[in-house]
Order: structure tokens, then sequence, then C-alpha cells
């Protein structure tokens, strides 16, 4: 009933594996047949914590009793604690909340062309900047402008000026791209819906040090990369660069809300000024609360040590598999990406036979698997899981 409604009366937008889902709790969610299935996407990293974490679900309720909204024209009691809190957890002194990751890109852009213009001294209206091959960043149309995935892009323009692609991973032809008007270089730290593609060793620190060379702003999104997904508070932390902007979302809202953020010091920040750039529900303090205790459950270090050991465990049961249809493994801590062979079946027709085994994920650009479990799974879970993998393969 739902999937034919959705058909019928929803934009068709989205091509999703036939299971309607009712449940979730942890790494478990419920259909309306009241079968279990493990889910190993967890909402593309927004669920980090699982499915309704008794300490997001608590923070949300109390604060649902108190305060939804307030807009931006007043403060709330959430907010400011919120961004202090996440600050001190990225080690910067400023906070922009936003909602979707899309509008914390969004932000990121414009932070980085106002602060060419007025910090850097570029020319009004020449900033540039430069992205990579096999980006994602978003769906907004000035996003999709520099994005090389012909689906994601076509019959979309005009589209934005003001970027440059370049190949991911490659520091020389980074360092070919770089012009005067160069005013940032926007990056994901590892490429989640490329497939999980983990740039060569050393290459975020070179980024560092060219944009430190041409005084050039190095903005990371970690939106799908960060808040422990790899291990780390943020992808960039394993080769201890720290990027001038952080753009996060997904995880930061629990998985409950949309919440997103941009993160940098006052020096690029405030190159905002009040009128210049906004958001009705942006830092709502329903969003803050639940932001808050994201951010306390990270500031211990226990979900990145859990997901480093999910992370090995993941790694050597997938390579332990030995199935003749994998052609290359790729893990950043419990995130993998696995591309199959050419005579494999499709990625998709793999998702399908695993979720009838019970097991959830998504297949990334046609000939690779993307595993992201939620950091609750247990590692037994993870072997079971890979085992109906290495069944779905045949
Ligand atoms: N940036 C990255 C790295 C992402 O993976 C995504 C979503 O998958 C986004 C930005 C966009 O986030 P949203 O879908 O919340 O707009």
């Amino acid at each position: 009933m739902s999937i034919t409604l959705e058909e019928l009366h929803g934009a068709h937008n989205y091509h999703p594996l036939p299971v309607v889902l009712t449940h979730g709790e942890g790494a478990w969610v419920t259909d309306v047949s009241g079968r279990r299935l493990l889910d190993l996407l967890a909402g593309y990293s927004a669920l980090n914590f699982g499915h309704r974490h008794p300490r997001l679900v608590e923070a949300a309720k109390r604060q649902l009793d108190r305060l939804t909204l307030t807009s931006r024209a007043f403060h709330s009691d959430q907010l400011g604690e919120f961004c202090a809190e996440l600050a001190a957890l990225a080690g910067k002194e400023a906070v922009l909340p936003m909602n979707t990751g899309a509008e914390a890109v969004e932000t990121g852009v414009k932070l980085a062309r106002r602060w060419g213009y007025r910090i850097k001294g570029v020319p009004a209206d020449t900033a540039r900047v430069i992205v990579f091959d096999g980006n994602f960043h978003g769906r907004t149309t000035t996003i999709v402008s520099f994005s090389t995935d012909p689906v994601a892009r076509e019959d979309y323009g005009p589209y934005t000026p003001g970027f440059d692609v370049v190949k991911y991973g490659d520091l020389d032809a980074l360092r070919a791209a770089v012009t005067p008007e160069t005013v940032a270089v926007l990056l994901e730290p590892v490429q989640g819906e490329a497939g999980v593609v983990v740039p060569p060793d050393g290459w975020l620190r070179g980024v560092r040090e060219l944009c430190d060379e041409h005084g050039m702003l190095m903005v990371a999104d970690e939106i799908q990369s960060g808040l422990a997904r790899t291990g780390r508070t943020f992808a960039c932390d394993h080769e201890d660069v720290v990027p001038d902007v952080y753009l996060l979302g997904k995880a930061l809202g629990g998985g409950i809300l949309p919440l997103s953020a941009v993160v940098a010091d006052r020096a690029v920040m405030d190159v905002f000024t009040p009128g210049s750039h906004g958001s009705t529900f942006g830092g709502n303090p329903l969003a803050a609360a639940v932001g808050r205790e994201v951010v306390a459950m990270l500031s211990t270090g226990e979900w990145q040590e859990r997901a480093t050991e999910l992370g090995a465990h993941l790694d050597t049961a997938l390579r332990g598999l030995g199935n003749r249809h994998i052609a290359e493994v790729r893990t950043r801590g419990p995130w993998a990406g696995v591309t199959l062979t050419a005579d494999a079946p499709d990625a998709r027709v793999i998702c399908e036979r695993m979720a009838a085994y019970g097991v959830l994920c998504k297949e990334a650009h046609g000939d690779t698997l993307r595993l992201a479990p939620p950091l609750v799974v247990t590692p037994e879970e993870l072997t079971w899981a890979v085992d109906m993998l290495g069944k779905a393969l045949g």
C-alpha cells in the first residue's frame, strides 16, 4: 500500500528497495510484516548512534516539553550552549547552524567567497573555489553545478560559475589549478557517495600546505565522514590535519532531525554580519538540544574508539570473504566501499538479495556497495551481515 501510494503520489526522485519500515531500535529496523532487518546504511551516517538512541530521544523529549522554535529574531537558552560545545569539540571558535547538509555546503561557499573579497582581497565577483571529481556535496543548483555526476546535473543549467574541478587525490593537479582568485579548496576527506573513496596517504596534508602557501581556505565537508564515522571525530584527524572550516550535518541531528553546521574561527566566520545569511529553522532550540547531546556523547571519545574497533572487524571480515565477485574493498573505520568485478551481478541486485536475507545496504555507483553500519552494531552482527553479503554474491 505505502509503496503504491508513493509511486502514485510521490515524486520519483528515489528508487528505494521494496521494504516498508515501521520501527527502528539500535542497529535494527522492523518492516510492516514484523520482519527485523539489520540496518547497514544508517541513514548515510545520520544514524551513527543507531535508531532512537535513548539519550538522544530523551534530550529531544525534554526539549519538546519546553520550547521548540523561536526563530532567530530572539535568543534561546540552547543555541549559545550548542555553539560553544560544538566549537570546543572541533577546536574552533564559532558555529553557524543550518539544517541540511546542502545548506551547510552553500553556507561554506558563501563564507569562502566573502572571506576572499573582504580578507584575501580578491577583485569583486572573480572568486574561484576548487572542488574534486566524484564529489557529492548535496543537491542545490549551485552544488550540482560543480558535480561530475551527469545524473545529478543534467538539465539543471544554467550552472553557477566560479568552480574548478580537479582530480581527487592528485596534488599536482590541484597545484596546477590554483589561481590568484582561488579562495578555497572544498573537499570530502573520504568521498562517501562516490563509494567510500579514501585519498592517498598524505594528500590531506598536502592540501593543507597548499592552502597555507596560497592563502586559500581549506573547507572540509565532514557531513558524512565526521562525528566518529571513521573512528576519529573528523576524518581529517587521520592525517592530523585541521581545516579552516568544517561542514557538519547528518549525525549532528542524532538521526532525529536535520541539523547541520559550519564551524570555523572568528577571523573567518566574522565575515557574516546580521542579515547577510540565515535560516528560519537554523539553530532552533529543539535541534540545538539534540545537537548538544550528540556533542556530549562524542566528547568522551568512546564512540570514536568503538568505531575504530568495529572498523577493524569489518575490514577483516570483508577481506576474509575472498569472494570472486569482489574487485576491491576500501574501508575507513566501519565505513566500507566494496567494488564488484565486471562479471558480478549488479550491485542493486546484491542489495535486494541482502534485504531478503535481512540486511539493508545500498549500492553507490553501479558496481559498488556501500556499508555504513550504525556504531551500536555488535561485531557478531557485522560478521553475520558480511556472511549474508557472501551468500548474496554467490
Ligand atoms: N555533503 C556530503 C559529503 C554528503 O554525503 C551529503 C549527503 O549525502 C551532503 C553534503 C548533503 O547533505 P543533505 O542531504 O543533508 O543535504
